[in-house]
């Protein structure tokens, strides 16, 4: 497969024809999935906590923690109906996020997965990011490394690729000045790597960023999946979406300080962005299996569209989604609807683990896939 350089990429997606890059993207996608499948997931996302330090600007989720009456910590009662629901629906797997709790350090994670791995020894825990890595180790006392490692051993399986949005340090100080740097976010993602726990790597574009700061990004994630050990996971999938910035504090600076989208520029619709975006992060990350759609912020429609555009997953039906609903967006999916979206884009659904083993969908109960 053809390796891309940063001026190459940079060229194909700001001036090459829609149609090409399609199918630059469609052959990359089928060199390393020759099926004519996509795969699909059901898993249920749950937030540990609303509180956060961070005080991203493109978050309407969060609340400061002095903000007593407002914030919540998830107890061990609602995990646990919550996993009862999600098991009804066929899922195993939790996808849990924080907020940055200055008061959650490492012996209290350590001590909640080890409690819901108990509950449900087959549970698969999808937890935390980079971000949430950082701050523990920092309130803890502790390194990155030990860490990671303390967690893992008490029960995080997989470590989503969350808060990257874009890696520039220039973006983060103005979007996310909370949040570690973007050399603290690779950092944290090598670690994971060398330890063999596998992670996704995501970009979310759409806000202050130029279009050679989304390549860049791009080319910072190519070039930490090149660093990784021989025989590892890595990152298992790149998964792009769009900020949702509807009534957020960001939406309000950028519209103070007459900022206008990158796309706009280029007469680009949302569509348009969203394949392109598919489209060259597909060609440029030849050394990353997997490319997801993320429905949930693009609509399925423009997300069938992106299985044509390089996609070959289209992640979760989502059962509990805060931090996006919380910025406006509102597309929700069954397994069903799911399975049936598959098809009608031309491809054979396939449902699977985070880790992408394949499910046996006769195991899963009726209501699961009706
Ligand atoms: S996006 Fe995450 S880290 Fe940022 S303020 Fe919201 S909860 Fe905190």
């Amino acid at each position: 497969m053809k390796i891309i350089s940063f001026s190459e990429a940079l060229s194909l997606y700001l001036d090459a024809p829609l149609e090409e890059l399609r199918s630059m993207a469609d052959t990359a996608r089928y060199s390393h999935i020759p099926q004519q499948r996509v795969s699909w997931q059901i898993d249920r996302n749950v937030n540990i906590t609303n509180a956060c330090v961070s005080g991203c600007r493109f978050c309407n989720f969060h609340c400061k923690p002095v903000e007593k009456e407002k914030i919540f910590v998830t107890t061990l009662d609602q995990y646990k109906s919550k996993i009862a629901e999600m098991r009804r629906l066929g899922g195993d797997q939790l996808l849990l996020q924080g907020g940055l709790h200055p008061e959650l350090d490492v012996i209290y994670y350590e001590n909640l997965f080890r409690e819901l791995k108990r509950m449900e020894p087959s549970l698969k825990l999808n937890a935390l990011g980079p971000p949430e890595i950082a701050f523990i180790s920092r309130i803890s006392g502790i390194s990155c490394e030990e860490t990671l490692s303390r967690l893992h051993e008490a029960g995080l399986d997989t470590l989503p690729g969350a808060g990257a949005e874009i890696l520039s340090d220039r973006v983060r100080r103005i979007i996310s000045p909370g949040k570690p740097t973007a050399k603290e976010w690779c950092s944290v993602m090598e670690i994971a790597h060398k330890m063999g726990i596998g992670t996704t790597a995501t970009m979310v574009y759409g806000h202050i960023e130029t279009m050679e700061e989304r390549i860049a990004h791009l080319f910072t994630i190519r070039d930490l999946q090149g660093r990784k050990p021989e025989g590892v996971p890595g990152f298992r999938a790149f998964i792009g979406w769009p900020m949702q910035l509807k009534g957020t504090r960001l939406a309000v600076m950028m519209e103070e300080k007459g900022l206008q989208l990158p796309r706009v520029e280029y007469g680009w619709s949302k569509e348009e962005e969203f394949l392109r975006t598919m489209a060259i992060s597909r060609i440029v990350l030849h050394n990353i299996t997997h490319i997801q759609a993320s429905w949930l912020t693009v609509g399925m429609k423009t997300a069938k569209k992106s299985l044509h555009y390089g996609a070959d997953d289209m992640g979760s039906i989502m059962i509990e989604e805060n931090v996006v609903s919380a910025a406006g967006t509102s597309n929700t999916m069954t397994a069903e609807g799911m399975q049936k979206a598959i098809r009608e884009a031309g491809f054979e659904p396939w449902l699977r683990r985070q880790d992408y083993s394949p499910v046996d969908p006769s195991k899963l109960r009726s209501q699961a896939i009706s």
